[in-house]
């Protein structure tokens, strides 16, 4: 058996991590999203990768809830003093990880290259994929005018009321090489869509040509899980950007934007009145991941929903 799982960075990470414990070493592939990657301060940052790497190796913040445990911060402090740009927090452990990534990357490697080095590195047995080895940018129109993603996201923390978003370079860009094979595997059993912002963090992913078309023909049911519970989000902007955008805040909004993308849908328990507005077949479970426990059974009832919707 093997499992695909598409993921953005903070609450997908989590459901990966849970997906990465309940299944044999080496049977999970996270397809994770670079729309959010950037340059800054001459390096190259892909938060979401590097979230998925240190939250399958363990080595995650879990009180900041980004970057590295027992992270320490003498170039940040240092940074400031000299006067340089420090709205972008990046810890001494944190900042190894991107200046060893920008010099492979200048050496010629693919950023596929570079994740699965990380990974075995850090002893991670799930292949940790980017979507795409060609550059792919989240791009957010707001009322204050458009704004590269993290700009929107850090330095003004998703106060500006966002109008739209583009993917600037994904009409171009493909697939990264491995993701074709993970989702033709015969022994695919599921294809689960984390619970990460569908718009910031899931459609990008999906914006890459190909990716869709591959996900159509995969011979494992794809499964969403749902991203808000009791009508809010969990974290982040996702309700915010809902709202904005003139999206209701719902579940039905979400499996709507899926579509017949999904096979499934896993909509909170404390959300049960709303299953019959879906347009998706329903599962009801807890999806609040609080603790480690929390993550691995909500893994193991996405796998067991996968059983359930066996592709003909
Ligand atoms: P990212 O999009 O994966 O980078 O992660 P965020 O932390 O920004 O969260 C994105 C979405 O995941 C938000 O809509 C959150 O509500 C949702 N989310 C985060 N944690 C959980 C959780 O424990 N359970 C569920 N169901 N959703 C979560």
């Amino acid at each position: 058996m093997s499992v695909v799982a598409l993921s953005g960075g903070i609450g997908g990470a989590k459901l990966a991590l849970g997906l990465y414990r309940s299944l044999p070493p080496g049977k999970l592939t996270v397809i994770a999203n670079t729309g959010d990657d950037f340059d800054h301060l001459g390096l190259h940052i892909s938060p979401d990768v590097d979230t998925t790497l240190y939250t399958l190796s363990g080595l995650a913040n879990p009180v900041l809830g980004w970057g590295r445990r027992d992270e320490t911060w003498t170039f940040m402090e240092t940074l400031e003093r000299l006067g340089g740009e420090t709205w972008f927090r990046l810890g001494d452990g944190d900042l190894a990880l991107h200046v060893e990534r920008t010099r492979r990357l200048a050496a010629g490697q693919t950023l596929s290259q570079v994740i699965a080095a990380m990974a075995q590195r850090l002893g991670i047995t799930a292949s940790i994929l980017p979507m795409s080895d060609d550059p792919v940018r989240t791009r957010v129109a707001t009322t204050e005018g458009e704004l590269d993603f993290q700009e929107y996201f850090v330095r003004h923390q998703c106060r500006p009321v966002l109008t739209g978003m583009d993917y600037r370079g994904a009409p171009g860009a493909r697939p990264a090489p491995a993701i074709a094979a993970a989702l033709a595997d015969p022994a695919l059993e599921a294809v689960i869509i984390c619970p990460s912002n569908p718009y910031l963090s899931i459609a990008p992913i999906l914006a890459v040509p190909g990716l869709r078309d591959m996900l159509k023909k995969a011979s494992a049911p794809v499964i969403a899980v749902s991203p808000l519970i009791g009508g809010k989000a969990v974290k982040g902007p996702t309700a915010k950007i809902m709202t904005e955008l003139g999206i209701p805040v719902s579940p039905a909004a979400v499996t709507d934007y899926y579509g017949s993308l999904i096979d499934g849908f896993i909509l909170d328990q404390r959300d049960a009145s709303l299953a019959d507005g879906l347009k998706s077949t329903v599962k009801l479970a807890d999806t609040l991941m609080n603790t480690l426990e929390d993550r691995e059974r909500l893994a193991r009832e996405c796998l067991a929903f996968a059983k359930e919707l066996k592709r003909p």
